[in-house]
């Protein structure tokens, strides 16, 4: 088994950075996909990340690496995860906050290993989880947010969309939304130790669960 994890973005895309600038998404998300590797791989998998460059690897290049894959191993014998930090306004400071994973539509093998992450960012995110409700009283997340952000419109929690990196990959394909770039509370989250731990565990954790239960 192949696990791919792919690292939204690049230096060179405009945006895509917290309002103040300490966090960068290309950054952040090549930051914890290395880590991811290296847990998945200290723990005797072939992890490996998709996109090594610091600058944006177009869509179709991306997939078609995964797709080279799974014509070298067979689709039944990759996995892909995608890690990316979500954003609701563009530019300032906004007040939705939470962790979420996406699909491409219908149910497949990828809405299995979006449980599995969700199972796994229950646990990793316990901290924060708890600290939620606190920082929402105090207004840092507006009345509607949640920590953990579902979907459970066709029964699993994951949320479901075209996107390409999604719909164009030939094996069991997620993306995650780890957090908002453009909350306050959420980048001071994701940008301390303790954060980065536990978005790193949730993505081992949840791929670890997957490929035991024996899906593939
Ligand atoms: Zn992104």
């Amino acid at each position: 088994m192949k696990i791919l994890i792919d690292n939204g973005h690049g230096s060179n895309t405009p945006g895509k950075c917290s309002p103040d600038k300490s966090l960068r998404e290309f950054a952040y998300a090549r930051e914890i996909a290395g880590m991811v590797v290296d847990d998945l791989k200290s723990k005797g998998y072939d992890a490996e990340r998709l996109v090594p460059e610091t600058t944006d690897i177009p869509l179709a290049e991306r997939a078609r690496r995964v797709n080279e894959w799974c014509g070298k191993l067979g689709t039944q014998n990759v996995i892909l995860v995608s890690i990316h930090c979500n954003a609701a306004g563009n530019g300032s400071w906004m007040s939705a906050g939470g962790w979420c994973a996406y699909t491409s539509p219908g149910q497949t093998k990828a809405d299995l290993l979006a449980t599995d992450l969700y199972s796994a960012a229950d646990v990793a995110l316990a901290k924060y989880r708890e600290v939620f409700p606190v920082l929402q009283a105090k207004g840092d997340y507006g009345s509607v947010q949640k920590p953990i952000r579902t979907d459970y419109s066709d029964g699993d929690p994951d949320y479901e969309a075209r996107f390409y990196i999604l719909v164009k990959t030939k094996c069991p394909a997620v993306l995650t939304e780890s957090l908002f770039q453009d909350n306050k509370a959420d980048v001071a989250f994701l940008l301390s130790d303790e954060g980065k731990k536990a978005i790193t565990q949730l993505h081992v954790e949840g791929i670890v669960k997957y490929l035991k239960s024996g899906v593939k």
